[in-house]
C-alpha cells in the first residue's frame, strides 16, 4: 500500500456492476482490524434482492472499552498529540484525496448496503463527506480563542485570553440513511479539532465506514484517532454513551433514542452531548409561487434519497387556491419516477433501507387512510423483490392526524390545504409541532418568505429552495429536533472546550 503500511484483515471483494469493491468486515481498533470479544456477528442485507452481502463483527461491551482506552491513548501520549495543527490538517487533506480516489468504489459500497441510487451515493453520500473533510482540514490551523478586555481600573494590568482545546475521546453514534456522510459531518469537525474518536455506525448498514476505516491507514492517520464499531444500540451504542472515559458524545438518529443517549451521557460522566433527531418539517407553499419550481421541489423535499432524509418535509402546506392544480403536477411527476435497481442508470427510486422500515411504512399508509386521509398515489409495497415502496401521496390532511405529526422518514407526501392570505395561520400550523429541524417557504413575497423566516420555529429555513444544505452552512434542529450544530464553522465548538487565562502583570 501506498504509505508502506500493511492492511490486514477479514474482508469481501465482490464485483458489483464490473466494478470490484473490497472492503473489511471486522471492527476498527487502534489502528488494526479486530474481531470482536464476543464473536457476534451482524448480517449486512442488500435492500434490492434481500441477500446477505456478508457479515460484520459485532461490537461487545468490551470491544468498546478497548477502543475508547486505544483513542484516550491516542489522545494524550500519541503521535496526533504531538503533531502541528497545520501536519493534522493536512492529513485529512490527504484522507479526502483517498476518498475521491476511491469515490466509485465507496458509492457503490453505499448503494449495495443502503439502498441509495448510485448517482445520488456518488454525488451526495460520497460526494458531500469528500468536501466536510476538505472543509474541515481547512479549518485545523485556523482554531484560535481571542482576548477579552476585563472591567478594570486603569491602568489595566491583565490580560485575560481564551484556548480553544480539544476535548479528548469523542464517542459518535449515527443513522443508517447516509452512513459514509453522517460520520464525515461528525468526524471530519471532531478531529479537526484534535480530538480523537470510537464511532458506531448503525447496525444495518456498517460497510461504508469499514471502508472509510481502511483509507484511513492509508492515508497515515495514527493509531488509536479513528476506532470504528459495528454493533447493536442497545449494547454497543448504550456502552459508548456511558462510558466515563468518553467526554463528548454526537448523536444522529430518532428523537426516543436521543433522549436515551442524553440519560445515559447525564449519568455516567455529563459528557458534553449533541443530538441531531427527528423531524416533520413543513414546506409552505403560496398561490403566488413559481408553480413549476415549486413542483420540483415539493417532490424532492419528499422523495430525495427515497423519504429516507432527516429535512424531509413532512407536511406540505398548499394554498387553497393553487392545491388541486399542484396536486396534479405532483401526481404525474411521481407517476413518472423510475422504481429499480439503485445500481441501474435511469433509477429514480430505489429501495428503502431495510424490511422494518418499509413494515413501518406500509403500517404508516394505514393508519392514514384509517383516519380518512385521501390516498392519491401509491401506499403499498411495489411488486418486485427488495424493500421497494412506492412514492406516496396523501392530501385531505388534517392537522391533528397520526400521519401529519408523526415523522414516516419515507417517501410518504402529506398535503393539507390552507386558505387564510394571512401568513400568521399558516405558521401557527407550521410550528404546531414538537419537532423543529426544516423549514420551506414557496412565494414571490419576499416580505411574506422573511415573516416566515422570521417566526417559523426551525433550525434551517428554505426559501424558493429545498435540501440545500452546504458544507459551510451550520445544520441542526430546535425543539425536540435535538440541539449542536454540524457542518460550519459553529460545528467545531461542538468538538472544543473552552479555557480562560487571565494573566497579572
Ligand atoms: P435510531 O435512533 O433508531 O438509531 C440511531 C443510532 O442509535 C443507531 O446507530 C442505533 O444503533 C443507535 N442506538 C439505538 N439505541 C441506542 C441506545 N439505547 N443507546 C445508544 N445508541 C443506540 O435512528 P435510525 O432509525 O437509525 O435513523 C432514523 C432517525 O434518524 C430518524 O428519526 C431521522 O429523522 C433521524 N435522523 C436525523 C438526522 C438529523 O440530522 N437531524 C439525520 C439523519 C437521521
Amino acid at each position: 500500500v501506498s504509505n508502506g503500511k500493511d492492511i490486514v484483515y477479514d474482508g469481501v471483494e465482490l464485483e458489483v456492476n464490473k466494478m470490484k469493491v473490497k472492503f473489511p468486515t471486522q471492527l476498527f481498533i487502534n489502528g488494526v482490524f479486530v474481531n470482536s470479544d464476543s464473536g457476534k456477528t451482524l448480517s449486512i442485507v442488500n435492500p434490492s434482492d434481500e441477500s446477505e452481502i456478508c457479515k460484520v463483527q459485532s461490537a461487545s461491551v468490551s470491544d468498546v472499552d478497548r477502543a475508547v482506552n486505544a483513542a484516550k491513548k491516542a489522545f494524550e501520549e500519541g503521535e496526533w498529540s504531538k503533531i502541528s495543527a497545520r501536519e493534522r490538517g493536512q492529513l485529512l487533506f490527504k484522507l479526502a484525496d483517498l476518498m475521491e480516489q476511491h469515490k466509485e468504489e465507496l458509492a457503490t459500497i453505499e448503494s449495495i448496503d443502503s439502498g441509495a441510487v448510485y448517482t445520488l451515493a456518488l454525488k451526495t453520500h460520497v460526494g458531500m463527506s469528500i468536501e466536510t473533510w476538505r472543509y474541515f482540514a481547512g479549518w485545523c490551523d485556523k482554531i484560535h480563542g481571542s482576548t477579552i478586555p476585563i472591567n478594570h481600573a486603569r491602568p489595566n494590568r491583565n490580560l485575560t485570553l481564551t484556548k480553544k482545546e480539544p476535548i479528548g475521546v469523542c464517542g459518535m453514534i449515527t443513522p443508517w440513511n447516509y452512513p459514509l456522510m453522517m460520520l464525515s459531518w461528525k468526524m471530519a469537525a471532531c478531529l479537526a479539532a484534535g480530538n480523537t474518536v470510537v464511532m458506531k455506525p448503525a447496525a444495518v448498514c456498517p460497510l461504508t465506514a469499514l471502508k472509510f476505516a481502511e483509507l484511513s491507514v492509508l492515508a497515515g492517520i495514527p493509531a488509536g484517532v479513528i476506532n470504528i464499531l459495528p454493533g447493536s444500540g442497545t449494547l454497543a451504542g448504550h456502552a459508548l454513551a456511558s462510558h466515563p472515559l468518553v467526554r463528548k458524545l454526537a448523536f444522529t438518529g430518532s428523537t426516543p433514542i436521543g433522549q436515551k443517549i442524553m440519560t445515559s451521557c447525564a449519568a455516567s460522566n455529563m459528557k458534553k452531548v449533541s443530538l441531531e433527531l427527528g423531524g416533520k418539517s413543513p414546506l409552505v407553499i403560496f398561490e403566488d409561487c413559481d408553480l413549476d419550481k415549486a413542483v420540483r421541489n415539493g417532490m424532492s423535499s419528499v422523495f430525495f434519497n427515497k423519504g429516507e432524509n432527516c429535512i424531509a418535509a413532512g407536511r406540505l402546506f398548499v394554498e387553497e387556491t393553487i392545491h388541486d392544480e399542484f396536486v396534479r403536477r405532483v401526481v404525474n411527476e411521481t407517476k413518472k419516477m423510475a422504481i429499480g435497481d439503485p445500481l441501474c442508470r435511469g433509477t429514480a427510486h430505489g429501495p428503502q433501507n431495510h424490511e422494518a422500515h418499509l413494515d413501518k411504512l406500509i403500517e404508516f399508509c394505514d393508519r392514514g387512510v384509517k383516519e380518512g386521509a385521501r390516498l392519491v398515489y401509491g401506499g403499498k409495497r411495489a411488486d418486485r423483490k427488495g424493500y421497494f415502496f412506492t412514492p406516496t401521496i396523501f392530501t385531505d390532511v388534517t392537522d391533528d392526524m397520526y400521519i401529519a405529526k408523526e415523522e414516516s422518514f419515507g417517501p410518504i407526501m402529506i398535503i393539507s390545504k390552507f386558505t387564510s392570505k394571512n401568513v400568521d395561520d399558516v405558521i401557527r400550523r407550521a410550528n404546531n409541532t414538537e419537532y423543529g429541524l426544516a423549514s420551506g417557504v414557496f412565494t414571490k413575497d419576499i416580505s411574506r418568505a422573511l415573516q416566515f423566516a422570521e417566526r417559523v420555529e426551525a433550525g434551517t429555513v428554505f426559501i424558493n429552495t429545498y435540501n440545500k444544505t452546504d458544507v459551510a452552512a451550520p445544520f441542526g434542529g430546535f425543539k425536540q429536533s435535538g440541539f449542536g450544530k454540524d457542518l460550519g464553522q459553529e460545528a467545531l465548538n461542538e468538538y472544543l472546550k473552552t479555557k480562560c487565562v487571565t494573566i497579572e502583570y
